[in-house]
C-alpha cells in the first residue's frame, strides 16, 4: 500500500465568523491510499482548537508511512492507526482513505458494507455565521431550500440575529455557541428568549471547563444542550452522559469513520441524542460522513457547500436533502478542471 497527500486550500463563500474565531479561508490534507490498482481518497480538516494543523498532520502521516507495508488488512492497519497519539484529524483522513479503498475494492458503497441504508431522508442543517443584519437576511435567502438552520451566537448581538432570523422565517433552528456564553446568569438570560423560538437544541453554549454551570443551565430550560468542544472521542462520552443531552460527533474530532461509528453505538445506549456534524471541508469528508448518516438523529454536513471551490463531487444535495449515491466506497470524484 502506497500513501500520499497533498495541502488544499478551501474558501469560504462567506467570511465565517463564530464565539471563537473569523476565517476566509481553511487549509486542509487529502490523503491518498493505493493498492492493487485501487485508490482510495481521505480528508484531514485539523482545528487550532484541539491544537491540530496542516503542520500537525504531515508530520503524522510521515511517521504514519513508516509503519505500513504491504498486504497490511483493513482492520490491522486500523488498530496500528488507532494505536498512535492524538492527531485525530490526521487518523480521520487516513481512517476513510482505507474504507473508501478496502470498499471500492469490493465493489461496495460504504453504507452498504456497514448494513445500512441510502433510503433514509437525511436533512442537513444549513450554518449561518456571525453577521450584520443585512448579511444575516441575504444569507438567510441564499439557505431558502433548507429546512432547518444553524445559527452561530455567541457575541454581543444574539438577540437580535434570532429577531432579524424570526422576522424572516419559522424554520426550526440549531443554535451553535461554540462556548461563546462566558457567564452562567447571562446563558441562563439568553436560553430563557430562545425557549419560544422554536429551537431544537444548543450547541456548546459554554466553555468545555464549565461542565458544573452546564447543568445548571439545564435546568432552567426544556431545549436539548449538546456537547461539541466537550465530546471529541469516545473516551468523552462517560463524562459528557452526565452533563448533556446530546452529542456532536465529526469524523476530525473523533478519528475517523471506525472511530464515529462505535461512538454512535455507545452514545445511543447511553441515552445521548446523536448529531453527525463537520467542519468546514471538501466533499471528501462530507461523503465519508454522510455514509452514517442513517444511524443518527440529526444532521448537519455543509461544511462543503460554504465554500466555492471544492475540488471533489460525492454526495449531492438537493433541497436541503443529502443523497447517497450507489458507488463503491464514499462515492468521491475528482472535478476535472
Ligand atoms: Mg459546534
Amino acid at each position: 500500500m502506497n500513501i500520499s497527500w497533498e495541502e488544499i486550500e478551501l474558501y469560504l463563500r462567506h467570511t465565517f465568523v463564530t464565539a471563537r474565531e473569523s476565517k476566509k479561508n481553511v487549509k486542509r490534507v487529502i490523503v491518498k491510499l493505493e493498492d492493487d490498482g485501487f485508490y482510495g481518497l481521505g480528508e484531514a480538516a485539523p482545528s487550532p482548537r484541539y491544537s491540530e494543523s496542516v503542520e500537525t498532520v504531515k508530520n503524522f502521516l510521515n511517521e504514519f508511512n513508516k509503519l505500513i507495508s504491504e498486504n497490511m488488512s483493513l482492520y490491522t492497519t486500523l488498530q496500528m492507526l488507532n494505536n498512535l497519539n492524538g492527531n485525530y484529524s490526521a487518523k480521520s483522513a487516513v481512517d476513510i482513505a482505507l474504507y473508501d479503498l478496502h470498499t471500492k475494492k469490493l465493489n461496495l458503497p460504504l453504507w452498504q458494507y456497514f448494513g445500512l441504508t441510502s433510503d433514509k431522508i437525511i436533512n442537513t442543517s444549513f450554518t449561518i455565521g456571525i453577521d450584520t443584519t443585512e448579511n444575516i437576511e441575504r444569507k438567510l435567502d441564499e439557505a431558502h431550500e433548507f429546512k432547518v438552520l444553524k445559527i452561530k451566537l455567541g457575541c454581543e448581538d444574539d438577540i437580535k440575529i434570532i429577531q432579524t432570523i424570526r422576522r424572516y422565517t419559522d424554520k426550526p433552528l440549531r443554535i451553535d455557541v461554540n462556548e461563546g456564553w462566558k457567564n452562567l446568569n447571562k446563558a441562563i438570560e439568553l436560553i430563557k428568549y430562545l425557549e419560544d423560538n422554536n429551537i431544537e437544541l444548543i450547541e456548546q453554549p459554554l466553555p468545555s471547563e464549565m461542565l458544573y454551570e452546564n447543568n445548571r443551565l439545564r435546568e432552567q430550560t426544556t431545549i436539548p444542550i449538546f456537547a461539541d468542544e466537550n465530546c471529541k472521542t469516545f473516551e468523552d462520552l462517560i463524562l459528557v452522559k452526565d452533563y448533556f443531552d446530546g452529542i456532536n460527533i465529526k469524523l476530525s474530532k473523533c478519528g475517523g469513520i471506525f472511530n464515529a461509528y462505535l461512538m454512535i453505538q455507545v452514545a445511543r445506549y447511553l441515552n445521548l441524542k446523536i448529531m453527525l456534524g463537520c467542519m468546514i471541508e471538501s466533499s471528501i469528508g462530507i461523503s465519508a460522513a454522510a455514509q452514517l448518516a442513517s444511524m443518527v438523529d440529526y444532521i448537519d454536513l455543509d461544511g462543503n457547500l460554504l465554500i466555492n471551490n471544492d475540488p471533489y463531487t460525492g454526495v449531492i444535495c438537493k433541497e436541503g436533502e443529502l443523497k447517497l449515491i450507489n458507488e463503491p466506497g464514499i462515492g468521491v470524484m475528482k472535478i476535472e478542471k
